[in-house]
């Protein structure tokens, strides 16, 4: 299998691309469709004549099935890599189904309109019954699983970084390093400044609405739900020195829970700046962050849409980035009856992604793990019937490649825990 159908064009897309070119011998050929196909067509001439691997470009709403459906049937890709947004995993995993084909992505489903009465019944069935209010989860992909078995098919959800690469790193100390994990703490931290007041480093629209919604956790078999940014602690990030970090809510967190069942507590933490936080706070007290439409000169807005026209595209944050991100996950548990700890962690420079793929370290830390996601599909390396996650899989050749092809990581096996 060579032959890879990527649905997107955006920040994260564009490294994944650039990486799939530069892994031809697996790529073969790949076909960059999107709704702006111009975007497409600019990442195609920018590199043709640079990789060995062939691509084409074409225009499709990921919204509807049909179009998807007449796509991949005249492509007729080995696989699909969603890298568009999570309003369209289910279109694209219908699509899939209906076509024959390997479905991945980087991010669980989410409603775009969460005002919908249908979608809100079961949200509010599944807040009540579980324990926690994040408007994605990963129920609604799950449901998918006998689909994807009885069609003979794979379903890779979540090959980004975080979810994701937290994910093998999990799978790995669980193989490695652990006869039983007892907590997992997942740190995310950016240490980058783009030099703008505000900004976000991936889409604003999906960013925004994680980061302002509550936190949460998983201990003792429960969902814990706090205030957004309510838990505070600081911790030193080796390549970036002591930041501020919150406990958010995340969706690995769900996987893990229901694949690690003997995992005591699993927590989540990503750094914020006092500027970053005062200004998402501000926006959300005038309403900049809502996500049902209003009325305005006789048009109908989504304040958060029009919030994202008004940023700076992450994409072009690539060339202002300075410093590091270090994302990694700390573990405690026991090896033949002793306490253990680790940390396994990647450290990415900014200004380094920029070189190599002209993008800053947050998409490159994303589109890096969605190429090796798809790799490991084409390859045959994961590939089983059904709706996986990345920590359900042999973790020892996804972390070979992160080696290989840019996210080195490290394990520490003394850390400094978070309290
Ligand atoms: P961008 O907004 O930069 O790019 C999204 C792309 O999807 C654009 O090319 C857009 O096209 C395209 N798109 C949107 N809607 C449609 C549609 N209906 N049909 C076809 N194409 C569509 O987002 P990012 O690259 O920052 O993020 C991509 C994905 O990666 C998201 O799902 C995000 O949640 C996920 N992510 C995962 C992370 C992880 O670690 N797991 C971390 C960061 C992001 P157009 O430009 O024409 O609108």
């Amino acid at each position: 299998m060579n032959r890879l159908l990527i649905i997107g064009c955006g920040g994260v897309a564009s490294v994944a691309i650039h990486k799939c070119c530069q892994n031809s011998e697996v790529f073969k050929e790949i076909m960059i469709a999107s709704r702006t196909v111009s975007k497409c067509d600019a990442l195609k001439a920018k590199l043709e004549g640079k990789t060995a691997t062939k691509i084409s470009t074409a225009k499709v709403d990921a919204d509807n099935v049909d179009e998807l459906v007449a796509l991949i049937e005249s492509y007729k890709p080995d696989a699909v890599l969603n890298l568009a947004l999570p309003y369209q995993d289910l279109t694209i995993m219908d699509a899939c189904l209906k076509t024959g084909v390997h479905y991945i992505d980087t991010a669980n489903y989410e409603a775009e309109d969460t005002e919908d009465p249908a979608w809100r019944a079961i949200y509010e069935e599944r807040c009540e019954r579980l324990g926690f209010t994040a408007y994605f989860d990963y129920s609604w992909q799950w449901a998918y699983e006998e689909k994807f078995k009885e069609a003979g098919l794979t379903a890779l959800l979540g090959t980004g970084f975080d979810p994701g690469v937290t994910s093998v790193f999990a799978a790995y100390a669980k193989k490695h390093y652990f006869d039983t994990i007892d907590t997992i703490d997942i740190l995310d931290c950016n240490g980058g400044d783009h030099g703008y007041p505000f900004a976000t480093n991936f889409n604003p629209e999906i960013n925004l609405r994680e980061v302002s919604a509550p936190g949460s956790y998983f201990e003792n078999g429960k969902w814990v739900e706090i205030p957004a940014m309510s838990i505070k602690r600081e911790y030193n990030f080796e390549g970036v020195g002591m930041k501020d970090m919150y406990l958010l809510h995340h969706e690995e967190i769900e996987a893990l829970a229901r694949n690690m069942p003997e995992v005591k507590r699993i927590r989540f933490f990503m750094t914020f700046g006092q500027s970053y936080l005062t200004h998402m706070k501000c926006l959300e007290n005038v309403g900049l962050l809502r996500t049902d439409a209003i009325e305005f000169n006789g048009q109908q807005i989504v304040p958060i849409q029009f919030l994202k026209a008004l940023l700076p595209d992450p994409a072009s944050l690539g060339p202002r980035t300075v410093g590091k991100t270090n994302i990694g996950c700390i573990f405690t548990g026991k090896k033949d009856g002793k306490e253990r700890k680790i940390y396994i962690y990647n450290v990415c420079d900014h200004q380094e992604c920029y070189k190599e793929v002209e993008s800053q370290a947050i998409s490159y830390t994303t589109g890096v793990p969605a190429m090796i996601g798809a790799m490991m599909v084409l390859n045959g390396d994961w590939l089983k019937p059904g709706v996986f996650t990345t920590d359900e899989f042999d973790p020892d050749p996804y972390m070979d490649a992160l080696n290989k092809w840019g996210l080195p990581w490290v394990v520490d096996e003394n850390p400094v825990l978070v309290d």
